[in-house]
């Protein structure tokens, strides 16, 4: 199997460290308002590839946090009049209610960060000793400068980190860093803002360091597949790459998997810009296996934008598959279905092994429904995640 790794920008043949054991981590939400379109996308993508993952015969370690921490909901709390943990907990369950109706499997372990507080304090505590990290007025910092692969992920130059940094919450101008690009490890808690105890004071992690503590906290220091959306990849991933790879010593990430935005009317879909399409207005009017289609139609690594009109053509394509599946539940299937010599699970697990061509595989159901190939059809259409009803 073929998949592209962003950390090199190429495609490389998958050998997980430990076969038949695959770890994967995804970065997940951060639960303070309703699940969109994007990132049903980047969930249901994860979804495919742990399944395909165990089709193919892996045992698949897969962890998935929620950042039950942080600016946003504690702004939104504020906001709304709501306690930061209930708000919380409440967007989590609906996100799940949402993957749950996607028919998206869970992921092995769901880690909520403050969970595993204590574990990014330790690693904290090291990058200090490890003179990586630094503390000014009781926060702590990454000293970029100590980590020469800075940029390597992101292939960006200073000044582009810069603008990114102010864009995705930074501030490249607070006075207590060394050098405007270092990013917090810990911060210090304002005003009525939730605190641990840390050695430097009450405060709380910064947003990087808590992927990082969940991975190897519940995967190990090394991993096979680290996911997450395309938008994360600076400073997010770039900054888990170098406090990760400076605390353990050893490279942590093997495969770097990240997911296209969704576009809508003529846009990324993002909270900030205010046009989103919600899960939950989807699902009224159109089933799990219409949307999954409709997001798997689209190659991962490719940006595309949401219509309408689009999701009815899908929607009428799911029906007749639907309907190809339905009207065969009587017929022996035969037991060889899963015999590697037949040509139909050739083609699948060929497109599939390119990179996760899932598009192709869509254009390929169609026509075994179109030629009217129902045992086919249902087991590729089950191993996608789609549901049989
Ligand atoms: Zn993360």
């Amino acid at each position: 199997m073929k998949i592209f790794n962003s950390l090199g920008r190429k495609m490389v043949k998958f050998e997980p460290e430990n076969p038949p054991k695959v770890t994967i981590y995804v970065c997940g939400i951060t639960p303070y308002d309703t699940t969109h379109l994007g990132h049903a996308y980047t969930y249901v993508f994860f979804d495919v590839l742990q399944r395909y993952l165990k089709f193919k015969g892996y045992q698949v370690n897969y962890v998935q946090n929620v950042t039950d921490i942080d600016d946003d909901i504690l702004r939104k709390a504020k906001e709304v009049k709501k306690d930061w943990q209930e708000l919380g907990q409440f967007w989590t369950e609906r996100f799940l209610e949402n993957m749950k109706a996607l028919n998206v499997k869970p992921p092995t372990h769901l880690v909520k960060a403050t969970q595993s507080i204590p574990k990014m304090i330790q690693i904290i505590k090291v990058l200090i000793k490890k003179g990586v990290g630094y503390e000014t007025n009781g926060n702590v910092y990454f000293e970029v400068k100590k980590f020469p692969h800075y940029g390597r992920l992101s292939k960006s130059f200073k000044h582009q980190m810069m603008l990114l940094l102010k864009e995705r919450g930074g501030d490249p101008n607070d006075p207590n860093k060394k050098y405007p690009l270092d990013f917090l490890l810990w911060q210090k808690s304002k005003g009525d803002e939730p605190f641990w105890d840390s050695p430097w004071g009450k405060g709380r992690p910064g947003w990087h360091i808590e992927c990082s503590a969940m991975i190897y906290e519940f995967l190990g220091e090394q991993i096979d597949i680290h996911g997450g959306g395309r938008d994360l990849i600076y400073p997010h991933h770039e900054s888990e790459i170098a406090q990760s790879e400076s605390f353990t010593g050893k490279k942590f990430v093997k495969y770097w998997v990240h997911v296209c935005m969704v576009l809508y009317q003529g846009e990324k879909m993002a909270k900030s810009l205010g046009n989103l399409v919600m899960v939950k207005d989807l699902l009224k009017k159109y089933s799990a296996n219409t949307i999954r289609f409709l997001l798997l139609s689209h190659h991962y690594r490719s940006p595309w934008e949401f219509t309408q009109d689009n999701l009815k053509k899908i929607d009428s394509k799911v029906k007749l598959i639907e309907t190809i599946i339905g009207g065969a539940k009587n017929i022996s299937y035969p037991s060889d279905l899963s015999n590697q010599n037949n040509l139909w699970l050739k083609k699948f697990t060929y497109l599939m092994d390119q990179d996760l061509n899932t598009p192709e595989v869509l254009k390929y159901l169609i026509t075994l429904a179109k030629t009217n190939q129902p045992d086919q059809l249902k087991k590729i259409f089950q191993i996608l995640g789609f549901k049989l009803t």
